[in-house]
């Protein structure tokens, strides 16, 4: 969410872009909160910038997004040299506030929740990428009690069908062949009569474009029209991102999560019974306030039975204003720690099994250019999301081409191109 808002910022902008903010007339950092150390993250980039705004006094200095929406007014009591503060609701403000700070010569907060969104803008496209995020909602209306989201990103917002699909259509006539919806719950969308399986129905009928991707999917918002929707349209990837947080249902109640661990485990069966290879991944939370050792063995019994594809795990961080920040079982650093290693050295395993499991079989990849290691390794992704690297030309970019997987590892395949279903050689 925060890289598809950093676009738009670069979209609305429409300034040249540098990495280098000692030649930038306008710096802007775009922040996150979803743990305290993304919060001290956005602090010491503010802090470092400092020094650069002291030599360089008409450079404006902006930060925005969750961190921003958070703290607010405060920011700038504690940051003299920031000159504005825009929310996650009033990034299209941004140019505004801009020149207002140029005119007026006075320093702007603009964290509001009541500004209408503005979505009629143009897409950002880097060059020569093939894949995009498209928002199609904001907020959320689910009460976990750790998640700051509802507190910095307010309650849902879905965006219409026709808004969604022309900012598709033109990334896809940029050079995009797969777009990722994006939502806090996406498979809560709805609109206008439509949900989200019609969604993607809907999405499939955009010509050019060859794949489509959502994430994250709320458990509780798995429906039947959904999962067919999935089998159905050949567009729509066989991945879905469901975080489960946590094994234990005493943990998942204290959590606010609506579901059991049973409930959740019958909905990955639904989902498997109706697409055999859907890729599974989740999210963890360890060291939840309260959880015992037999709490965090029902997770890593979950982990095993279910066989997740990947997982992101994480120590549980308090954060400001949920209720979570108030319960006092707190689970020591220590032991949490000790938790997420485990956790974390199980799921490696089950990656590995389930990566070296693809060896010989062929997958769909769709290119997305030459590897960041070496410019001879051309990489891509599967449908189920996994990346693949194999020798090549990346004159293939955005094309979907047929690859036998050579070799499974931690966080990659390897294989060889095929053409024709022949192997395809090239020389390194
Ligand atoms: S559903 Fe996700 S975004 Fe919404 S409150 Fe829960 S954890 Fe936060």
């Amino acid at each position: 969410m925060n890289e598809y808002d950093s676009d738009k910022i670069r979209s609305l902008l429409g300034m040249e872009l540098t990495n280098d903010p000692k030649k930038a007339d306008v710096v802007i950092i775009n922040t996150c909160a979803i743990r305290e150390k993304a919060d001290q993250k956005a602090f010491s980039s503010l802090g470092r910038l400092k020094h650069l705004k002291f030599r360089k006094p008409n450079m404006i200095l902006g930060v925005g997004g969750c961190v921003a929406q958070l703290y607010g007014e405060r920011l700038l009591e504690n940051f003299p040299h920031l000159d504005i503060v825009f929310g996650t609701r009033t990034i299209t403000l941004l140019p505004e506030l801009i020149s207002r700070v140029e005119r007026e010569k006075r320093r702007m907060v603009e964290t509001s929740f009541d500004v209408e969104e503005v979505f009629e803008f143009e897409p950002y496209h880097e060059e020569g990428k093939v894949t995009a995020f498209v928002s199609v909602q904001q907020g959320c209306n689910k009460m976990c009690s750790y998640c700051i989201v509802p507190l910095v990103r307010g309650q849902e917002t879905n965006r219409s069908v026709e808004d969604i699909l022309r900012e598709t259509q033109k990334l896809v006539q940029k050079g995009v062949s797969e777009i990722t919806l994006i939502g806090q719950t996406v498979n809560s969308w709805k609109m206008g009569g439509y949900k989200f399986g019609d969604l993607l129905k809907i999405m499939a009928e955009i010509e050019g474009l060859f794949r489509i991707r959502f994430t994250t999917s709320y458990p509780r918002d798995v429906t039947k029209k959904l999962i067919d929707a999935i089998r159905e349209v050949p567009k729509v990837c066989h991945h879905i991102h469901l975080p489960v947080q946590s094994g234990s249902n005493r943990i998942l109640t204290k959590m606010g999560r609506t579901y059991t661990r049973e409930w959740y485990i019958d909905i990955l069966k639904r989902i498997r019974d109706a697409i055999p290879d859907m890729a599974i991944t989740t999210d963890i939370i360890v060291g939840f306030p309260g959880e015992t050792e037999e709490d965090f063995n029902d997770t890593m019994r979950l982990l095993k039975e279910v066989e997740f594809d990947g997982t992101f795990s994480f120590k549980f961080s308090p954060r400001p204003g949920t209720p979570a920040v108030e319960f006092i079982d707190i689970v020591y650093d220590e032991i949490a720690s000790r938790r997420l290693m485990e956790l974390q050295a199980f799921q490696s395993e089950i990656t590995v099994k389930k990566n070296q499991s693809r060896v010989g079989q062929i997958e769909e990849v769709l290119i997305e250019g030459e590897s960041k290691n070496d410019p001879s390794w051309v990489t891509g992704r599967t449908s189920h999301n996994r990346v693949v690297n194999f020798l090549g030309m990346i004159d293939i970019r955005g094309k979907l081409e047929r690859v036998i997987i050579t070799e499974g590892f931690q966080n990659s395949l390897r294989g060889r191109l095929l053409e024709n279903n022949l192997e395809v050689s090239h020389v390194s």
